[in-house]
C-alpha cells in the first residue's frame, strides 16, 4: 500500500472509523494502470471526516456535501472522501431528495453505477469486496449496470452518459441489457442536469478514441437527445474526395485530434467543423454536392450546441473561431504582408490549433493520413514571420493611447478604431512602427 494511503487510512482508524478506497482508483489498480487519484469511502459522516482532519491541520473542503462528500487535502494529496450511502436519496420522507448514509459498505456499492466501480478494498487490511463480480467484468472488459439497467437508468439519467464515456476511456464493452435499457430511459436521460451531461461528454471527447462513446451514443438515442444537429449528420453523402458521410467524417476528425493529443477545444471543433453541411447542401448543374459557405453555419451551430451544454465562454469563442476559419488556404505567391494579415484572423494564440484542425478535416477526408500541400508551406511563411518579430497586437505598436491623447485624440471608441487602423498599417509594412510615423498617420486620420 502506499504510504500516503496508509498515513491517512490510520486517521480514520485512530477514531474508530471505517474507511475503504472505491472508485476509479481501484478500477484502474486492477486494470494494471497508475490510479490517477484515491476516492475514499467511510462510515464517518462529513462533519466526523471535517473535524478529524482539520484537528491534524488538514484543509478540508465540502465539495459535494449534499452528497456526502468532501475533499481532504493531506499531505499534498487530494482524497475524495464519500460517506456510504443508504438505500434510497428519499428513504426518508422528511427530508426527499437529500441523501440518507449507511453504516455499511455493502449497501453503498450497490449503490453505485457500474460493477467495475462497485468493488472496494478494505483499509489497511487490503480485504477485497466485490459483491457483483466487477472483476471479472474488467478482465473480460465490460461495462454492466450494478443490478438491472431499466431501474439504474430510471434514478440517474447521468449513468447512460457515463457508460459511453467509459467506453470510449477505457475500450471496454457494454453489456447487451445495458445498452438496450438506454433508448428505454432516454425520457430521465432528458432531464439530467446540463452541466453534468456537458462534463461527461467532454470526458468522452478527451478519451483516446471518442469515436466509440459518441458511436454507441449515436446507436443509443443519446446523440439525438443530446446534439441532434450531428446526428442530422448521418447519411449525408458528399462525394468527390469523401469516403464517408458527414457524421463519419467528424467522427474521424475527432479521433484525429485525439491521437494528435490535442486540447478539448481542438476535439470539439474537429467534432463540429462540418455540422453546418446538412443545411447549406445543394446539388450544382453538374450532379456534384456543394456546401458554399458552411463553415459559418457549422460556427453559428456550434455556438448553439456549446451554448447548451453550458460551455465557458472562452471555450465557445475559441471553437467556433476554429470552426469559422478551417476552410483557409494558401498559395505561393501571397505577399509577406498577406501572410501577416493571415496570422492577424487567425490570431496568433490560434495558430497551432488552427493546423491542427486543418490535419484532423484532411485525415478525415479518407481515413488516411492526407498531406495538406499547402499547409507545411503556409506554416514555413509564418514562422518566419514571427521571428522576425512582427507587431501582430496593439500592446507591440510603437505608440499607445496615451501618445494619441498627447497629441490631441480623445479617448473613447474613435481612439480603438485608430489604434487599429495603426495595426493595420503596421501590418502591411512593418517599417511604419516608429512613433513619428504613427503619430503622423494618427494626425491624418483625425482630420
Ligand atoms: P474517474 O474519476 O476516472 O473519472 P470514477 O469511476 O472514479 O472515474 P467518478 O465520477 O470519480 O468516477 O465517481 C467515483 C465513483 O462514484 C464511481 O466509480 C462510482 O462508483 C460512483 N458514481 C459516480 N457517479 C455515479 C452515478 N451517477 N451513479 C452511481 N454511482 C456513481
Ligand atoms: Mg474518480
Amino acid at each position: 500500500m502506499e504510504k500516503i494511503l496508509k498515513e491517512i487510512t490510520a486517521v480514520f482508524v485512530e477514531n474508530g472509523k471505517k474507511v475503504f478506497l472505491v472508485g476509479g482508483g481501484v478500477r484502474d489498480k486492477i486494470r494494471g494502470e497508475n490510479p490517477k487519484d484515491f476516492d475514499l469511502a467511510t462510515d464517518a459522516e462529513p462533519d466526523e471526516v471535517c473535524a478529524m482532519f482539520r484537528k491534524r491541520g488538514c484543509v478540508v473542503a465540502p465539495t459535494g456535501i449534499k452528497h456526502g462528500t468532501v475533499t481532504v487535502f493531506f499531505k499534498n494529496t487530494a482524497f475524495e472522501t464519500t460517506t456510504f450511502r443508504a438505500e434510497s436519496d428519499y428513504v426518508d420522507g422528511r427530508r426527499p431528495q437529500s441523501i440518507s448514509f449507511s453504516k455499511n459498505i455493502e449497501e453503498d456499492l450497490s449503490r453505485r453505477d457500474f460493477t467495475m466501480n462497485a468493488i472496494a478494498v478494505e483499509l489497511p487490511s487490503g480485504r477485497v469486496l466485490d459483491p457483483f463480480c466487477g472483476i471479472t467484468d474488467i478482465k473480460a472488459r465490460l461495462i454492466r449496470c450494478v443490478g438491472n439497467p431499466l431501474d439504474r437508468f430510471d434514478e440517474d439519467g447521468l449513468r447512460p452518459l457515463r457508460a459511453c464515456r467509459f467506453a470510449a476511456q477505457l475500450g471496454f464493452s457494454v453489456d447487451g441489457a445495458l445498452a438496450a435499457a438506454i433508448p428505454q430511459t432516454l425520457q430521465t436521460a432528458a432531464k439530467v442536469s446540463m452541466e453534468r451531461a456537458r462534463d461527461e461528454f467532454a470526458k468522452t471527447l478527451l478519451s483516446q478514441k471518442p469515436s466509440v462513446g459518441l458511436l454507441l451514443m449515436e446507436k443509443t438515442g443519446l446523440l439525438r437527445l443530446f446534439v441532434p444537429e450531428l446526428a442530422n449528420c448521418r447519411g449525408v453523402e458528399q462525394k468527390g474526395f469523401h469516403r464517408f458521410d458527414v457524421l463519419d467524417h467528424l467522427l474521424l476528425a475527432c479521433d484525429y485530434a485525439a491521437t494528435e493529443n490535442r486540447c478539448l477545444e481542438v476535439r470539439l471543433a474537429a467534432l463540429f467543423h462540418d455540422v453546418g453541411k446538412p443545411s447549406t447542401r445543394l446539388m450544382d448543374e453538374s450532379g456534384v454536392w456543394t456546401f458554399y459557405r458552411h463553415e459559418h453555419e457549422s460556427a453559428r451551430l456550434c455556438r448553439i450546441i456549446l451554448t447548451r451544454f453550458r460551455f465557458s465562454n472562452a471555450v465557445i469563442d475559441a471553437v467556433c473561431r476554429l470552426v469559422a476559419e478551417h476552410m483557409f488556404f494558401y498559395e505561393n505567391i501571397w505577399t509577406d504582408a498577406a501572410v501577416r494579415r493571415f496570422v492577424m484572423r487567425i490570431g496568433l494564440e490560434n495558430l497551432e490549433n488552427t493546423y491542427a484542425l486543418r490535419r484532423a478535416d484532411a485525415f478525415a477526408i479518407a481515413g488516411q493520413p492526407l498531406t495538406v500541400g499547402f499547409l507545411s508551406d503556409l506554416i514555413s511563411r509564418v514562422d518566419a514571420e514571427l521571428a522576425k518579430k512582427r507587431v501582430f497586437s496593439l500592446k507591440n505598436l510603437a505608440v499607445s493611447g496615451k501618445d494619441l491623447i498627447g497629441v490631441g485624440i480623445k479617448p473613447g471608441p474613435r481612439m480603438g478604431a485608430i489604434l487599429n487602423e495603426l495595426l493595420d498599417s503596421v501590418v502591411r509594412d512593418p517599417e511604419l512602427n516608429t512613433r513619428e510615423k504613427l503619430l503622423e498617420i494618427a494626425g491624418k486620420y483625425e482630420k
